[in-house]
């Protein structure tokens, strides 16, 4: 059996880069849509052949609970609606994938858990590098210890960003590049150590006479500390066009650039004066298919997705100690 998914919002990223991945799929099929937008609706239910009767507007989204062919929901909206259209899909009963950033603070990532714990339902982010084959390997390898035990990682993220959107309007986004771009920086850091920082520095770099960045940041650098001793120097930035990150071990390093891209990555390692790049033979399944699948085999299976939503809270809670760091110019721990 396929698992149902709803697509909630359709925006440039579940246009553009989930609805077509669905033909790459072994267990996942799309089977409804929701939108505000009647002309989309028609347009993409058409597209991918989705009967009128699995057709939703937001008003009314919560009677998706009636429809027995949706199993999961997949929430592509700006960042500020994640968390209440988590929780009403999950009270409707149906398991939740949702975008990145689970949501704009750590209280909403935790009432987003409870409301699918309650329900009974799974809930994992979109956190799709961590189905994608070069970053597979970097984990592997840097885990590993493949070039000596790691040191420093130095993460890179960032856009140019272009006026007029919802990522520039706080109370839609949340927050500026951090938010948005520099969460692939310090989701990699955390994902290529297995560990979780314990100490954070930040420093902002906006220029509020720049008419992007009224309500939200641009530049954040940051600096994590790690329990085993390793630290991450980050960067993140709406500004600036970046997309990279470097694991230093002592005998050497592993490069990818770009990291994070949909297409694309390069991987090269440093190691004992030789300079390597590795390739890998094309997936089977590209990583946004590998994610949607994932979570699909976790509701066949009954097991909890590698990104769960306590994977979202834990960037949330980091995001969260940087801006602080950031505003209050000092060093914020976050030991228990
Ligand atoms: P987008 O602006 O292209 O799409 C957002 C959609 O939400 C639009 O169709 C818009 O009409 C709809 N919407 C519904 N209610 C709205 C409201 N009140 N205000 C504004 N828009 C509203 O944005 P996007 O780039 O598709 O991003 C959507 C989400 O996906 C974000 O959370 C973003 O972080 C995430 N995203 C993830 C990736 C990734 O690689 N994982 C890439 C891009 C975007």
């Amino acid at each position: 059996r396929k698992i149902g998914y709803a697509v909630v919002g359709l925006g440039s990223y579940a246009t553009r880069q989930i609805m077509p991945n669905f033909a790459g799929c072994e267990h996942s099929r799309l089977v409804a849509l929701v939108s505000g937008t009647p002309a989309k609706l028609e347009q993409y239910g058409e597209q991918y052949g989705i009967a009128k009767t699995h057709r939703y507007s937001y008003a009314d989204f919560d009677r998706i609970r009636d429809n027995p062919d949706i199993d999961a929901v997949y929430i592509v909206l700006p960042n500020s609606l994640h968390a209440e259209y988590s929780i009403r899909a999950a009270q409707a009963g149906k398991h939740v994938m949702c975008e990145k950033p689970m949501a704009t603070s750590v209280v909403e990532c935790e009432a987003m858990i409870a409301a699918c714990r309650k329900a009974g339902t799974k809930l994992m982010i979109g956190y799709r590098s961590r189905f994608e084959p070069y970053n597979k390997l970097a984990i592997e390898l840097a885990r590993a210890g493949h070039v000596g035990p790691t040191r420093l990682i130095t993460a890179e993220h960032g856009f140019p960003i272009q006026p007029g959107q919802w990522r520039l309007d706080k109370p839609l986004s949340g927050g500026g590049s951090m938010m948005d771009i520099g969460i692939y920086s310090l989701n990699a850091a955390r994902y290529l150590t297995g560990e979780e920082p314990v100490e954070v520095s930040a420093i902002e770099s906006t220029d509020r006479s720049d008419p992007r960045f009224r309500t939200v940041e641009d530049r954040i650098t940051f600096a994590l500390r790690f329990p085993s001793g390793i630290e991450a120097n980050c960067i993140s930035s709406y500004s600036s066009a970046h997309n990279g990150y470097r694991v230093i071990g002592t005998e050497g390093s592993i490069d990818m650039e770009p990291a994070t891209p949909y297409v694309g990555q390069v991987m090269t390692i440093r190691k004992g004066g030789r300079t390597e790049p590795r390739t890998l033979p094309a997936p089977r399944k590209n990583q946004f298919a590998g994610q949607l699948d994932h979570l699909a085999e976790c509701i066949l299976n009954g097991n909890r997705p590698i990104v769960a939503g306590e994977e979202g809270l834990a960037d949330m809670r980091v995001i969260e100690a940087i801006y602080r760091s950031a505003a209050e110019r000092r060093h914020v721990s976050l030991r228990a």
